[in-house]
């Protein structure tokens, strides 16, 4: 699996999602074997969020890495809610007893919200110094957003931004992430397989898996990770997804399978709003 270098850690390329864990207690065995399935295989990245299943998914995250912390390297992220001077040290406290650690590698704002965004870095840079957390970074910001961040936040100082991009999502190519390749920032890309949707059964991206001996889940992630600097973050509970996940690290698609798949979503030729889930 292709690493790179994210918070001052070397991680993997595909990582582990976890929206939708921890919210109903009959799947909680399920979760956690695949997190731990999920660590074992490789995929020792994990994102998490105080926002997923309102902590449950930190509880989940948090019983996977018991007695494996050193391994694996622990993302969430802060509610814009949350987002304040004194917010952001609760929620990081909380999250941090949900996760059973002493230490979050990298906390995320969820997405841009209403506190000043001054307000909100300074208290990742507190928490910093407190050796709670390793780097801060963001979420769903757009150029303009991240523009407005670069004003006062030196470009070292934020270590990511965490954004939807699959095929059927490719706005960010336009400028968002030529921009992040320009400031070294690696993006972290969210519903990477469309959320098992309608991208599983688009014909070119089953005929590229064909051609490959693939499934349709895994081309779309290595279509995700065809340019450098860009983890996807999967989420997956079916142990066999995760075994499928780990494999497409190692897919390598051709010009001529990317041509193909921009017959179905085209690259964008003009500036389109930051998409979100
Ligand atoms: P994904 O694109 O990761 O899709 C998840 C779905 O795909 C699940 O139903 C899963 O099923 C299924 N799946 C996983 N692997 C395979 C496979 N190999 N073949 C077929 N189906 C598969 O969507 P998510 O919305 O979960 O996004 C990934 C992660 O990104 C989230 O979990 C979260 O951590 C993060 N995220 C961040 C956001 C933000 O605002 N910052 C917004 C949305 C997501 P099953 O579980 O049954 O295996």
């Amino acid at each position: 699996m292709r690493t790179l270098q994210l918070a001052d850690k070397t991680v993997p390329v595909i990582g582990q999602g976890t929206w939708h864990m921890g919210e109903d207690r009959h799947q909680r065995q399920a979760e956690v074997s695949a997190l731990e399935l999920g660590i074992d295989l490789g995929l020792t990245l994990i994102d998490t969020a105080e926002m997923y299943g309102e902590g449950g998914a930190e509880e989940v995250v948090g019983e996977a890495i018991a007695g494996k912390r050193d391994q694996v390297t622990l993302v969430s992220k802060v509610y814009p809610h949350n987002a304040s001077r004194k917010g952001v040290a609760a929620a990081c406290e909380r999250s941090l007893q949900r996760l059973k650690t002493d230490f979050i590698d990298l906390y995320l704002l969820h997405w841009p919200g209403s506190y000043p965004l001054e307000e909100t870095v300074e208290a990742f840079e507190r928490l910093r110094e407190a050796g709670k957390i390793g780097r801060w970074g963001v979420s769903n910001f757009d150029v303009s957003d991240m523009l407005e961040l670069s004003a006062f936040a030196s470009s070292s100082g934020c270590a990511t931004n965490q954004v939807l991009y699959n095929p059927e999502e490719r706005g960010v190519e336009y400028d968002l992430m030529p921009w992040m390749q320009n400031a070294a920032m690696p993006l972290m890309a969210y519903c990477p397989i469309g959320q098992a949707g309608k991208l599983l059964s688009n014909r070119a991206i089953l005929e590229v898996a064909e051609r490959h001996d693939a499934t349709a889940a895994q081309i779309s992630l290595a279509w995700v990770l065809r340019q450098d600097g860009v983890i996807a973050i999967p989420k997956a509970v079916d142990p066999h997804h995760l075994e499928l996940n780990a494999a497409a690290g190692g897919i390598e698609l051709s010009l001529d399978d990317e041509r193909l798949i921009d017959t179905s979503w085209p690259a964008p030729q003009h500036k389109k709003r930051l998409a979100m889930v």
